[in-house]
This record gives structure tokens, sequence and C-alpha cells, in this order.
């Protein structure tokens, strides 16, 4: 099971991610708003803790935006301690369960158990596009119900299209998920990666917006 905790404070972090290394999650951190967006956006968790108190982007608006984007693992919030408004926006905006600080780590690990279980203890991985269907958990995708073997670049493509399937995206916004800040990163190494998913998944799955970037095809 992955989980991805979300908390900038260092100690409390440390204490969230041990404790729940030892109740068997496979952990990730982030510790500010904005990767922690990128991060729940792009990948399948089975669980997330996110401290709403967040530099940058505040934790309740990474919260709408996973939301609005489709994001569906479960997350639990913690909340300021005495603020029944935190706690209220917070479900409001689409969280599972919260606790407030200062907790317990027994009763973080209890709520994540039971979040745990209430969603099969596997996160909603499976995206279905039009006739595409992108697995996050397995790295797998599928046109028709037919397996395709892609590469963990292309993978990273088709899966980030799938889960901002509502929109156009950038050129500049796939190379920045792709590439991150690494030098080889242009626009011509883009559209060679978009040329190879383009013939192993066939016509009428990767669609193009001229000028402004790319799409799945089915989804908008
Ligand atoms: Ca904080």
């Amino acid at each position: 099971m992955r989980a991805l905790v979300v908390e900038d404070d260092p100690r409390i972090a440390e204490d969230l991610a041990r404790a729940l290394a030892s109740s068997g999650f496979r952990i990730e951190q982030v510790a500010e708003g904005e990767a922690a967006w990128f991060r729940g956006g792009t990948e399948a968790y089975d669980l997330i803790v996110l401290d709403l108190g967040l530099p940058g982007l505040d934790g309740l608006s990474v919260l709408k935006r996973w939301r609005g984007e489709g994001v569906t693992s479960p997350v639990l919030i913690l909340t300021a301690r005495g603020s029944w408004r935190e706690r209220v926006e917070g479900i409001d905006a689409g969280a599972d369960d919260y606790l407030p600080k200062p907790f317990r780590m027994e009763e973080l690990l209890a709520r994540a158990r039971a979040l745990v279980r209430r969603t099969g203890g596997q996160a909603t991985s499976q995206q279905m596009v039009g006739k595409l269907s992108v697995d996050l958990n397995r790295m797998a995708v599928a046109v028709q119900g037919v397996p395709v073997g892609v590469t963990p670049l292309e993978f990273r493509l088709i899966s980030y299209l799938a889960l901002h399937r509502d929109r156009v995206v950038p050129p500049t916004e796939l190379l920045d998920h792709l590439y991150g800040d690494e030098d080889s990163r242009d626009t011509n190494a883009l559209e060679a990666v978009i040329a190879r998913v383009r013939r192993k998944l066939g016509p009428g799955v990767v669609g193009t917006r001229r000028g402004f970037g790319y799409f799945l095809d089915g989804a908008i």
C-alpha cells in the first residue's frame, strides 16, 4: 500500500512516516502544497495524510484541486485544534476523515486502517478514457481491452493525459512532468514520445489541438 504524507513540520512528518511505515505502508513525503498537488494528481495512493496548514498552496486548495481533477485517493486531513470551520471545509472539499492536531499516533493509525478498509485497500487506479484504459497501480495500458506495452516514459505521458482528461495539456506542462528540470527537455523530444505513443495506441486516442497542446480523444 502506498501512502503520501503531506506535512511541513519535519518532526511530525518523520513521526507519521515511521508509524505508517511500520503499519505496512510505502511512504512518500512532501512538505509543500504545489508539490503535493502535483504528486497526488499524478500517482495513485491508498492513503493521503494531508496537513491543511502548508506553505505556498494551502492544504484545502490542494484537496479541492485533487477532487476537481478526479483524484479519488482517500484523504485524511490534519486540522488545527478546535477549528471546526477547517473540519467542515475539509469534509466539504472531499476529505474522507480528519484528525485535529495534536493527535495520538495510535488514533491516526486506527483511522488510516479504517479508511483503507473502507476503500478496499486499493487506490481507485483504473482510468477509462474513450477506448483507452490506464491502470495506475499496475502501470498498464490497454486499448479496447487489449494490453499495449509501453515504456515508463510513455506511461508517464499517457497517465498524465488520463488524469488531466478534462482539458488540453500544454507541451510545456508535459515537458515538466516528463523531464522535470533535466537539460534533455525540449519540444522535439516530446513530439518524438507523442509519435511513439500514437503508433502504439493506434489512431483516435491522443489528439492534438494545434498551438495549444494534447488531449485524450473521447474525454473533452
Ligand atoms: Ca503545517
